[in-house]
């Protein structure tokens, strides 16, 4: 039987960060309110902490998981560039199941790690997105899965049988996927309410006129566009997926602050397994503090909505990211100062300093 605990410090969700208290009762959130006004009763646990919502991991290649050696020290293209790219001849190469084995201990990582969803582009069409869901099977995290269809040109029944079983698909970039590959890709996942979603300006600049058309749900990287292509996606609405680690392996450094002022809808994503650990602690961290290495700061207020709040808003599903009894998301507690609570989440929080309020405490 878990017991009922009293969190007092702050709480920080898609309403920013304030002072107040949670208590949880069996493991689950029963009240919220100002601090010092709680009353939980006897035999309750108390410490001081902050509470937020779980995080989303918005991008992951969890099928390169399976790659556990240093990378290549070669370009980026070299290694994703499908069909013949170093990550997909390791996947050809691998078996199946030491696949299916890969992912599911990257998912179980993030699922330990109090993550709630992780959007992962998965390649290796209809198998490839089934082998995913085999991995998650059971686990207290959801896999959003935006397939990948082999065959080029496209199949229509292939298309087809990948949105049966995905959430959307998920491209490469406008240099593998001609205009006509991108429309007849986005048409169908917009007739079937699914998402389309498409990777842009990792390593060079490429033209918004180009990525925004078809307009994509959800687009990964911009890490070369200029101020002025991040207003062009910021007007179109488009959410944007960013990786610095991914990004700072290969000698890109996505300028955040901007994408902030220019009110881009961003998410934070750890992008390649094959590159880093999937964890959005490490990839928050790294995030802020490169953005000072570099002279260009990025709020920490921006780098939490980005993991907190935003995927949420992209899921549909914008009530997640809000701490509310009864609400649909398990939220996390922190042992930190509750001082400062966005920078102290952003920069300092990490698995180990992770209260679960009880046994029905598990995400989800
Ligand atoms: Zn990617």
């Amino acid at each position: 039987m878990p017991s009922d605990l009293l969190v007092e410090g702050a709480l920080l969700d898609a309403d920013g960060g304030r002072a107040g208290y949670a208590l949880f009762r069996q493991g689950n959130l029963a009240e919220t309110g100002v601090l010092g006004t709680a009353s939980p009763g006897r035999g309750v646990r108390r410490i001081r902490g902050i509470v937020v919502p779980s995080p989303v991991n918005g991008h992951t290649h969890l099928g390169d998981a399976v790659a556990t050696r240093e990378p290549p020290h070669t370009p980026i293209a070299e290694i994703v560039r499908p069909p013949d790219g170093y990550k997909f001849k390791l996947l050809q190469e691998t078996p199946a199941p030491a696949k299916r084995r890969a992912m599911r201990a990257a998912l179980e990582r993030m699922a330990r790690e109090g993550v709630y969803a992780t959007l992962d582009f998965r390649e290796e069409g209809v198998p490839g997105v089934e082998m995913l869901r085999a991995a998650a099977r059971g686990l207290p995290i959801r896999a959003v899965a935006l397939g990948r269809p082999l065959r080029r040109p496209l199949e229509a029944p292939e298309v087809e049988a990948l949105l049966d079983v995905a959430d959307g698909i998920g491209l490469s970039a406008i240099g593998e996927e001609p205009r006509s590959v991108r429309a007849e890709v986005a048409a169908a996942c917009r007739r079937r309410g699914k998402r389309y979603a498409l990777h842009a300006s990792e390593s060079h600049r490429e033209d918004p006129a180009e990525y925004l058309d078809p307009r994509p749900d959800l687009l990964v990287h911009l890490a070369e566009a200029t101020p002025a292509d991040l207003s062009e996606v910021a007007r179109a609405e488009v959410t944007v997926a960013v990786c610095p680690r991914s990004n700072a392996l290969f000698g890109r450094r996505p300028d955040l602050g901007e994408f902030a002022r220019r009110g881009v809808r961003t998410i934070l994503g750890t992008d390649n397994a094959m590159f880093h650990s999937p964890s959005i602690w490490r990839e928050l961290e790294f995030a802020y503090v490169t953005g000072r290495l570099m002279k260009r700061p990025v709020p920490a207020e921006f780098l939490f909505r980005a993991a907190f709040v935003e995927p949420y808003r992209w899921l549909g599903e914008p009530d997640r990211a809000r701490l509310a009894p009864g609400s649909p998301v398990q939220p996390l507690v922190f042992r930190l100062p509750p001082d400062d609570p966005e920078y102290q989440i952003v920069t300092r929080a990490t698995a180990q300093l992770m209260v679960r309020p009880g046994t029905a405490g598990q995400v989800r």
